[in-house]
């Protein structure tokens, strides 16, 4: 049979488990929402540079439809300078070919700048290409991840409820009244402490030699002198430590 110390010791170890569990789900949406923004800022330095890229691509469409258009004009203009019948004609159409060349000059270098933003945004895809690729994929998993492991703390959580009310039922009347107030009163949730090396794992006072001799070898329940939590040693933990 177990001991009244052990049954106490269960009891905390599953308070603690749905502390944690209810802590999870309650912050869960917060969590989600921390996902989403990183997703977010990660997906939008993507999209930036391909929305950088695309911009220059109208763009240079665009300077080589007015190229083609100040070409046509130049045309017109050369005609005219043929067909010139006075001095002033002639100037005019010598004005416009100087102007449709500094045109077609002008956009020529502006096609070059627009070449570059796109070859450079090309050069930087290419390098992520995975990580562009992968990004909605990656995105879904990581959210089918999150929500499966909500689903699996909620179905823990139920059943540990349904086992904390065994196990507390199973503890001696005056030991869970003990605990009791124990629980309402410390803010950590903890009851029963560890004795993690030869302290109170709550309050981490150290505990006098006699005290860690009696929790190792006897089954009786001890209380912190400064926290007044219920102490227990974990012997197999202890063992394995000393093995
Ligand atoms: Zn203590």
């Amino acid at each position: 049979m177990k001991s009244d110390l052990s049954k106490l010791v269960e009891l905390q170890k599953t308070d603690s488990r749905i502390r944690e569990l209810r802590e999870n789900i309650e912050t869960a949406e917060d969590r989600r929402a921390v996902l989403e923004q990183e997703f977010e800022e990660h997906a939008s330095s993507i999209r930036d540079i391909q929305n950088r890229q695309s911009a220059a691509e109208t763009q240079k469409a665009s300077l080589e439809t007015g190229i083609v258009e100040a070409k046509e004009g130049l045309e017109r203009a050369n005609r005219n300078l043929t067909t010139a019948q006075d001095q002033k004609q002639y100037e005019a159409a010598m004005r416009e070919i100087d102007s449709l060349n500094k045109q077609v000059s002008k956009h020529e270098t502006q096609i070059l700048e627009q070449m570059e933003i796109i070859e450079e945004s090309k050069g930087v895809l290419a390098e992520r290409a995975e990580e562009v690729t992968n990004l909605d994929s990656d995105w879904e998993a990581k959210q089918k991840e999150f929500d499966s492991a909500l689903r699996k703390d909620k179905n823990e959580l139920k059943s540990l409820e349904k086992e904390r009310d065994s196990v507390f039922s199973d503890i001696a009347p005056r030991l869970a009244a003990v605990y009791n107030r124990l629980i309402t009163r410390s803010r950590d949730g903890i009851a029963v402490a560890e004795v993690v090396d030869g302290a109170c794992s709550a309050c981490f006072m150290s505990l006098r030699k006699q005290m860690i001799v009696l929790l190792r070898t006897t089954e009786e329940i001890y209380t912190c002198e400064s926290c007044t939590r219920i102490l227990y040693i974990d012997h197999e933990e202890q063992s394995e430590a000393s093995a």
